[in-house]
This record gives C-alpha cells, sequence and structure tokens, in this order.
C-alpha cells in the first residue's frame, strides 16, 4: 500500500469525512452530546459506513474518533470509555482500511477547551498524545488533525503528530467571520501549519461549497504543500456563510444546525463542480464533512478521474421508463414524460 504522499503523486486523493451526522440520522448517535459511542455500541454500523465510503471513491478510512478525546468525554460523563472507545475505532477502520488496500486515518480535532496560554493548553496536548499513541500502536498511516478554529491547538496537534513521526493532514475551520481565532487568516494559518511539518493543509467543515472555494484559492496561492477541502455539503451563501449561519425560512427563520440543514443539503452534482473548481484551482485532497453521503463522494470521486465500485451503479438515464432514449422505451411514454 503506497502511503499518502506516494498516493498524491500518483493524482487526487479522496476522503470521507462527516462520520458523526452520518450515524446521527441513522439513529445510532445522539445529537446534542455528539461523541462517538456507536463504535462501542453498533460497531458494525461504524464498519458498515467506513465500507459505504470506500465503495463510493474514499481512498482513506478515519476511524471515527471525532469528539471520542478526553475533554469532551469528560463533560458529557462518559471519560470511563475513552481508551476503549479510541482502540475499538482504530480497529473497526484498520479492518476496512486493510481489506480494501486504503489509507487507515487516525483522528484529532478541537477540543473546546484550548485558549491560548490557558492552563488548559498542557491537558489539551496530553489529550493529543495519548490519542496520536493509540493510533500509531493501531497502524495508522496517517493523522487527520481537523476542524481546528485556532492555529495554535492545531499546530500543537501537529507537533504531537511530527513526535509520533506520521504523515499530518491538517485542515481548519472557518467560521463566519472569515479569519482564525487566534485573529489571523486561514492562508497564514496553512502556511504555518506547513512550515510546521504538516504533509497536507487546508480547510474542512463549517463552510459549503459555495463559501469555501474563495477561501480556498488563496490557501492555494499561500503554501506549496498539498491543499485539502472537506466542506460541509450545505448550501451555503455570502449572507449565511456556514452551516451553523444557515436559517430556514420554511421554519420561520430558525437557525438549522445542526438537526435540522435537510433543506439546504447539496445535491450530488453540487459537490461534483466542487471538486472540478477545486481541481482546477490545484487542490488535490478532496471530500466531504458533516452531512456527507455515499452519493456526495461518488460524485467528488468520479469528478478527480476515479472509477470507485459504486460507479457501477452511477446514473444512467437513458434507462428510464419516461426520461429515457434507449431502444424500448415507449415514444408515447416519452412524449407523456415531457408534460409531466
Ligand atoms: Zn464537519
Amino acid at each position: 500500500m503506497p502511503d499518502l504522499s506516494a498516493l498524491l503523486e500518483r493524482g487526487p486523493v479522496v476522503c470521507a469525512e462527516g462520520y458523526l451526522f452520518e450515524c446521527e440520522r441513522r439513529g445510532y448517535l445522539q445529537a446534542g452530546a455528539f461523541v462517538p459511542d456507536v463504535v462501542l455500541d453498533h460497531p458494525e454500523v461504524v464498519e458498515e459506513l467506513h465500507r459505504e465510503f470506500v465503495h463510493a471513491g474514499s481512498d482513506v478510512v478515519e476511524a471515527f474518533t471525532y469528539y471520542g478525546h478526553r475533554q469532551k468525554l469528560r463533560v458529557v460523563g462518559k471519560e470511563d470509555i475513552l481508551e476503549p472507545l479510541n482502540r475499538q475505532a482504530l480497529s473497526v477502520a484498520a479492518g476496512v482500511a486493510r481489506q480494501t488496500g486504503t489509507l487507515l486515518a487516525g483522528n484529532v480535532c478541537n477540543t473546546n477547551v484550548y485558549e491560548p496560554g490557558s492552563p488548559a493548553v498542557p491537558e489539551v496536548r496530553a489529550a493529543f498524545e495519548e490519542q496520536v499513541r493509540w493510533a500509531a500502536e493501531a497502524g495508522a498511516d496517517m493523522i487527520i488533525a481537523e476542524t481546528f478554529s485556532w492555529l495554535g491547538e492545531a499546530l500543537l496537534a501537529l507537533e504531537v503528530i511530527r513526535g509520533a513521526g506520521l504523515p499530518a493532514v491538517v485542515t481548519f475551520a472557518v467560521h463566519r467571520d472569515g479569519t482564525m481565532r487566534d485573529g489571523g487568516s486561514p492562508e497564514d494559518a496553512c502556511r504555518r501549519a506547513e512550515q510546521a511539518g504538516a504533509s497536507v493543509v487546508g480547510l474542512n467543515c463549517i463552510r459549503g461549497p459555495r463559501t469555501m472555494l474563495p477561501l480556498l484559492e488563496r490557501v492555494r496561492g499561500a503554501v506549496s504543500c498539498e491543499v485539502a477541502a472537506l466542506p460541509v455539503p450545505y448550501r451555503t451563501t455570502e449572507a449565511e456563510p456556514t452551516m451553523q449561519a444557515l436559517r430556514d425560512p420554511a421554519r420561520g427563520g430558525a437557525q438549522a444546525f445542526p438537526t435540522s440543514l435537510d433543506p439546504f443539503t447539496c445535491t450530488r452534482q453540487e459537490l461534483g463542480e466542487f471538486a472540478a473548481a477545486a481541481l482546477a484551482l490545484g487542490v488535490r485532497y478532496l471530500g466531504v464533512c458533516c452531512g456527507a453521503a455515499p452519493h456526495h463522494i461518488r460524485a467528488v470521486a468520479e469528478t478527480a478521474g476515479k472509477v470507485p465500485p459504486a460507479s457501477r451503479y452511477s446514473p444512467d438515464m437513458s434507462k428510464h421508463s419516461f426520461l429515457g432514449t434507449a431502444p424500448g422505451i415507449a415514444l408515447s411514454y416519452q412524449d407523456y414524460a415531457a408534460r409531466l
């Protein structure tokens, strides 16, 4: 199995994310707390989702340890399952990665206790250290450090990952005001992460395709390493640039995040168009974050020139009973379809 940099030399790499939202939608994970205890309660659900994402074109199996760190589990009263949860998540992901010839990624993320200079910083470092150690012991090929809105926190994670000798993908979460919480720009954050030894830097989560693209162009211009882009599949706009900012007019202007985002969901075509635009900018590590479903991943993978197993079932409307034109489709039905 080639490593991440060898894979990127061959062409674009696809990485499916979004396990938290998808397991919640399937009824195996609680919104609000948003911790991945599904890996212990129903590992078969997580394993199946890993398989579906690989089937749809993901080159990376990311262990589902998002929000499975000590600080988050402590807040929801589940610190006792920390180590079993992490080891199980890694073992489930490793099984799928080894069977499918894909890369196994460990994962660390925003702790929601970090602040520059705060007494919590050593705890945050310790949390990254234990998670990275478990990932290394499970044979991870790389670590994804994701959804950081503090550059300082991301650099802390990166230092720990580099200390373990593993390749790091570092992606930043850019909220409504378009800056990092430390005050700098996303492109500066990416430049700093590249200088600190990240193999791939970029953006994930929070923003949909339309409001992530302009930032990606700036990131691509600021770094020389490979760039990652994993938007949420939601129709964010200039006025409402993040999934948290979306307000649903059909519900009296209520906030859609996090459990009522359905009416804003992007089509697979929109994700394909996003991937094409990102590739044109020179972005070669592509994926989809919270809200992603396999049809989105397939659209990104196919746009990147891949033919995943799921492509066998990609749409062929020529065979449709009304909309199709294949021999045997009754002309009268085709005429009728024009009036539907
Ligand atoms: Zn996300």
